[in-house]
């Protein structure tokens, strides 16, 4: 079973107290903006072989939303942060490179 640790109260989260949200970082697009960008919004996602940025919400604790990174291969988790960062935060970057040769955080758009 999938534990994640709310970065708000603390608590490791079976995953039956949280609820998913998709992928993290989205840029939104509303009216006014293109087709194809309004649709990649609404429709692409990444679904990554490996690392992933997942929304969640700690739906029977305190309610919040974070974000999660983790392998969605091996289900490992790298760490958790609050759902206002639009950076991530170094020590998960670390955590990533050294167990993830190779990988780079992406620049979101
Ligand atoms: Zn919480």
């Amino acid at each position: 079973m999938l534990t994640l640790q709310c970065p708000y109260c603390g608590v490791q989260a079976d995953e039956t107290e949280l609820s998913a949200g998709g992928e993290a970082h989205l840029k939104r697009f509303g009216p006014g903006s293109g087709d194809e960008a309004f649709e990649n919004y609404l429709f692409m996602r990444e679904n990554p072989k490996g690392v992933h940025f997942e929304r969640w919400r700690h739906s029977y604790g305190c309610g919040k939303w974070f974000h999660a990174a983790r392998c969605t291969m091996t289900l490992e988790v790298f760490g958790t942060y609050k759902a206002q960062t639009t950076e991530l935060p170094q020590d998960i970057k670390d955590k990533i490179s050294a167990k993830r040769p190779g990988w780079s955080w992406r620049e979101f758009q």
